[in-house]
């Protein structure tokens, strides 16, 4: 329902749920976070219900890691369960959704065909063991996320987090707004602007089937043709 991503340069996890606070107009059920830790070590914290839940969660357990991406979901598959809340994730990559994967249960199928474990209800994860399996193939996270895009119908937006890579966020828009933010230093992804507010007011919106490689240099937006396009940057009013 709600989508933040940030690579930063400070410890992210506080601006991820408050970028999700602003987004509780929305209507959620669950919310989590996954960052990269110590040695670049994919870790998440999720939880049932409101976002106070998931600061308990993080206050017991924090995350001290400078890249992230948090998520408010309203389930559509599966029930609202810490096991079914987002981020979904593989050893490799983590992977948050707004919308509805319509083709899962046929991907399901044959990831699970292929030897895939899957550990939740929802739709969602079969895009995180879709990228699993292509980048276990050898494909970079770029090439294996184009490739993934490929194979999903529906209406989404996708943020992704990968195991190791401290300064790397992918994100994709297909029926679902994206929006990506530019700092001093640190760049955002982000379900509106107003996700975005605190951080900057300098934005891009993802147009339909575009999907972008957010490193603290900048944004590389591509095409669903997977083209290199260039988009607007708007400077959104602080009223947004
Ligand atoms: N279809 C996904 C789920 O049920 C995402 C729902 C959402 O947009 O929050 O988990």
């Amino acid at each position: 329902c709600g989508i933040i991503g940030i690579v930063g340069r400070e410890p992210v996890a506080g601006h991820l749920v408050d970028a999700l606070k602003r987004l509780e107009y929305r209507g959620y059920d669950s919310a989590g976070l996954a960052t990269l830790e110590t040695g670049g070590v994919l870790t998440r914290r999720r939880a049932e219900g409101k976002l106070r839940n998931l600061e308990i969660r993080l206050a017991k357990e924090p995350l001290e890691g400078v890249i992230g991406i948090g998520h408010t979901r309203w389930a559509t598959h599966g029930a609202p369960t810490e096991a079914n809340a987002h981020p979904h994730a593989t050893k490799r990559v983590a992977v948050v959704h707004n919308g509805i994967i319509e083709n899962f249960r046929e991907l399901k199928d044959e990831l699970i065909a292929a030897g895939h474990h899957f550990e939740s209800e929802t739709d969602t994860e079969v895009v995180a063991q879709l990228v699993d399996r292509k980048m276990e193939l050898g494909m970079s996270p770029a090439d294996a996320v184009a490739a993934a895009l490929k194979r999903l119908t529906g209406a989404f937006a996708l943020a992704f987090l990968f195991s190791g890579e401290e300064d790397l966020l992918i994100g994709a828009r297909r029926g679902s707004p994206l929006a990506v933010g530019w700092g001093t230093g640190e760049m955002f992804l982000g379900s509106d602007a107003i996700a975005l507010a605190p951080f900057t007011d300098r934005v891009a919106y993802l147009e339909e089937g575009d999907w972008v490689v957010v490193t603290r240099a900048g944004a590389v937006i591509h095409d669903e043709t997977d083209a290199i396009v260039q988009r607007p940057i708007v400077t959104v009013s602080a009223a947004a």
